[in-house]
């Protein structure tokens, strides 16, 4: 296990012995979830999209965490998100995205997991390889990823709950945009699963979940509740739009991301002439990060990206390396061997904020978090 909590100061050796890590904020996690549970109405269930890893926080801890305020469901793409959050004893249902496959039909059985149901193709190869199925259906309102089309849905519906070993609890769609989207087509995704849930209702085959709202929709369109929702990213504190009609005061989960000066050194005249690449001084005071691209960090230094060394800002040299990254100590020349460097976050009275850090490194929010590593430990404060 590599997470440690703090303040009980029970720090995990991993971060010890790798001197790199993420704190996580478990305050901002239930601040957010909060937020959003006074939102919305009572009767309307809270399915916490937990996938890649809880957006790289950790799934097993949000989940434990979201549990613990009052979560009713939560949501992965990967069986291994779902073991892992079982394995934090949370007995409460988890639904699988697509994504696992028929073969994997034991541990689902075995974790009571939920599977996602969008053909019946789908279906009868989930019912050949287990013995009795949760399901929810799920449907393509306009999003064109997976899900049964909003005319296709009405049979596999029918097909679902023709047979006693499929227990059908909900039917979802993922409403979200495409770069082609117009302003019009939620609305319009919106009408389609009225539709679908009028017509299910008048035959006797409409599931008691009906869910399609992620962050977007819950920020944004309220009249898209239902019976559940499932947002992901609104948990780590990511909203996923500028025109909320339901105003949340989000805060980020991913606090810092911190590393180590695994070595320093002067450029003596004894290494010959220093590399011809921006930034590289004769005489110049060098730093190496215990951090690479292969821990998550950019693939090629951007330029004007720094990090914190003894409360200074120090700017990071080009190239990256899998393992390592080096830095330019010369303004900061009491720096030593085992020093903590931040490469977001704050130190002393300098803060490299997520946007610095999402525009530098050529991505976005959901980016950053998403390009966080398994490996790399965390720490969790207010556990
Ligand atoms: C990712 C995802 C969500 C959550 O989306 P956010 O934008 O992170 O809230 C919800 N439903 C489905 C099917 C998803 O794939």
């Amino acid at each position: 296990m590599t997470t440690v909590m703090i303040p009980s100061r029970t720090v995990h050796a991993d971060v010890i012995v790798r001197g790199s890590w993420y704190e996580i904020d478990l305050g901002a996690i239930r601040n957010n979830y909060q937020q959003l549970r006074a939102h919305l109405s009572q009767n309307v269930k809270i399915y916490a999209c937990l996938k890649r890893n809880g957006y790289g926080c950790g799934a097993a801890a949000v989940a434990a965490t979201l549990a613990a305020e009052g979560a009713d469901g939560f949501a992965v793409a990967s069986v291994n998100d779902a073991l892992s959050i079982r394995n934090m004893g949370v007995a409460l249902p988890i639904l699988l995205y697509p994504g696992a496959m028929p073969a994997a039909g034991p541990i689902v059985e075995a974790l009571d997991l939920t599977i996602s149901i969008s053909s019946i193709d789908e279906l009868e190869q989930w019912r050949a390889a287990m013995t009795r199925i949760r399901a929810f259906i799920k449907v393509d309102l306009g999003f064109f990823r997976a899900g049964a089309t909003p005319m296709e849905t009405e049979r596999l519906l029918a097909a679902a709950y023709m047979h006693a070993d499929v227990q059908v609890e909900g039917v979802y769609a993922h409403m979200s945009e495409l770069p082609s989207s117009r302003p019009s087509d939620a609305l319009d995704q919106l009408a389609r699963m009225q539709a679908i849930l009028g017509a299910a209702s008048s035959r006797g085959v409409r599931p008691s979940i009906a869910m399609m709202s992620s962050t977007e929709g819950v920020l944004r369109h309220p009249d898209m509740d239902f019976d559940a929702v499932d947002p992901g990213a609104l948990f780590v504190g990511l909203p996923d739009t500028d025109e909320p009609v339901r105003p949340l005061l989000l805060r980020p989960a991913l606090k810092s991301i911190c590393t180590t000066l695994v070595a320093v050194k002067r450029l003596d005249g004894s290494l010959g002439a220093v590399p011809e690449i921006p930034g590289f001084k004769v005489g110049m005071t060098l730093g190496v990060l215990g951090m690479g691209w292969g821990d998550g960090l950019p693939r090629s230094v951007p330029n004007g990206a720094e990090a914190i060394v003894r409360g200074r800002r120090a700017r990071l040299l080009p190239p990256t390396h899998l393992e390592h990254l080096r830095i330019d100590l010369t303004d900061v020349p009491e720096a030593r061997f085992g020093d903590q460097v931040v490469l977001l976050g704050g130190q002393g009275d300098q803060n490299i904020t997520h946007d610095e850090v999402a525009s530098l490194w050529g991505t976005d929010m959901i980016g950053l978090y998403g390009g966080l590593r398994d490996h790399i430990p965390k720490i969790y404060l207010n556990p």
